[in-house]
């Protein structure tokens, strides 16, 4: 098939500015553009053969070429080969998707007549773990309420043997036009939300709207090591999406049961464990809890009030890498109430031996104090 003289297929002068190219281009890829011509494979064609004309007639070089050597005179010239691209690619090529977007929707893409199907909301709702829980890993099944696709009319809101209206502001096209002459601006049509169609006679059970609440249950697995506020995305278990589109997701957020024993600092958990001071005195093994049941720790003689025992690997696995934090037990001294005769005989004895100016903590404070008064 001979080419078409490039002028010719944009319909301008051969004396033409740049200025003048352009706007010719938009109006030819305008007119042939497939969204106004559906189907049209002749259309299609000529909105190529536009492209091909305009990458040439915009390019200095190659309209040089094009003027003293015609057709030929492009051979080995870097090309696009038009036929071979899709028309939105085409399309977005020369840098007009601004000048397009108010006609064709956005970005100058492509866009259906009608919306098409849409993916749903996504849904939140909380899930509540203990320690122990977070620990291992668990499954959990939450129970929930989504608005559902109406079983009755199967999402469409018509009563059984009903049809809809075309919508009357529209005329059935799901659009409206504001301006007027060749600038117009398309637009989705507000009273039927660009579906062209109206429904008269609702389906009772949804009143129309195609969807109903329905109370759902869904097992959600929850890996080991999650955090606070953390949310774990469950596909596919939110609201149906719009015109047959697929459900959106479900995030289940993280909330953490307080325990009875632990704290959690990262990774690691924390605990507060109280010993006899003659068990931090004289050193003693003793019984703490742990994530794992009941764990024996070992307190050195001479332990001071608030020292904290590190057991390693009884925290908690890091989400990402699974590297299992620490317990961590911090040790406080009761001091012994309701004694025994017996027992105060013996701390009285034990008090005649002791030297109180050698407790390195003591003989410093009475030394302030004596500084202090003196
Ligand atoms: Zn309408
Ligand atoms: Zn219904």
């Amino acid at each position: 098939m001979a080419k078409r003289d490039y002028y010719e297929v944009l319909g301008v002068s051969r004396n033409a500015t740049p200025e003048e190219i352009k706007r010719a281009y938009r109006r030819m890829a305008l007119k042939y553009h497939p969204d106004k011509n559906p189907g049209d494979k002749e259309a299609e064609a000529k909105f190529k053969e536009c492209a091909e004309a305009y990458e040439v007639l915009s390019d200095p070089e190659k309209r040089r070429q094009y003027d003293q050597f015609g057709h030929e005179g492009l051979r080995g010239a870097s090309m696009h080969d038009f036929s071979k691209m899709n028309v939105e690619d085409i399309f977005s090529m020369f840098g007009f998707d601004d000048f397009f977007e108010g006609i064709f929707g956005t970005g100058g893409r492509r866009r259906t007549r009608r919306p098409g199907p849409a993916k749903g909301y996504d849904l939140e709702t909380n899930v509540d773990l203990t320690l122990e829980e977070i620990a291992k890993g668990t499954e959990k099944t939450i129970e929930y309420t989504r608005q559902d696709r109406c079983q009755s009319c199967n999402g469409t809101g018509l009563a059984s043997g009903s049809r809809p209206a075309e919508c009357t502001t529209c005329g059935g096209t799901g659009q409206v036009a504001r301006g007027g002459g060749f600038f117009q601006i398309v637009s989705t049509c507000p009273t039927c939300k660009g579906t062209g169609q109206i429904v008269t006679n609702p389906c009772p059970t949804c009143r129309g709207t195609g969807r109903v609440p329905r109370r759902l249950t869904v097992v959600v697995k929850i890996p080991a090591g999650v955090h606070e506020g953390q949310g774990i995305r469950v596909a596919g278990e939110g609201e149906p999406g719009p015109n047959g589109g697929p459900y959106g997701d479900l995030y289940c957020y993280v909330r953490i049961r307080p325990h009875e024993f632990f704290e959690r600092e990262g990774n690691d958990i924390k605990t507060v464990v109280p010993i006899s001071f003659t068990q931090a005195a004289l050193g003693a093994t003793i019984e703490v809890p742990s994530l794992n049941g009941p764990k024996s720790l070992r307190i050195p003689p001479g332990t001071q009030y608030g020292t904290v025992f590190r057991i390693r690997g009884e925290g908690l696995p890091d989400y990402r890498t699974g590297r299992v934090g620490d317990e961590l037990v911090q040790v406080v001294i009761e001091t012994p109430t309701n004694l025994s005769p017996r027992q105060e005989e013996l701390l009285r004895e034990f008090a005649k031996t002791e030297n109180k100016d050698v407790l390195p903590k003591t003989r410093g404070f009475f030394e302030r104090l004596k500084r202090y008064f003196g």
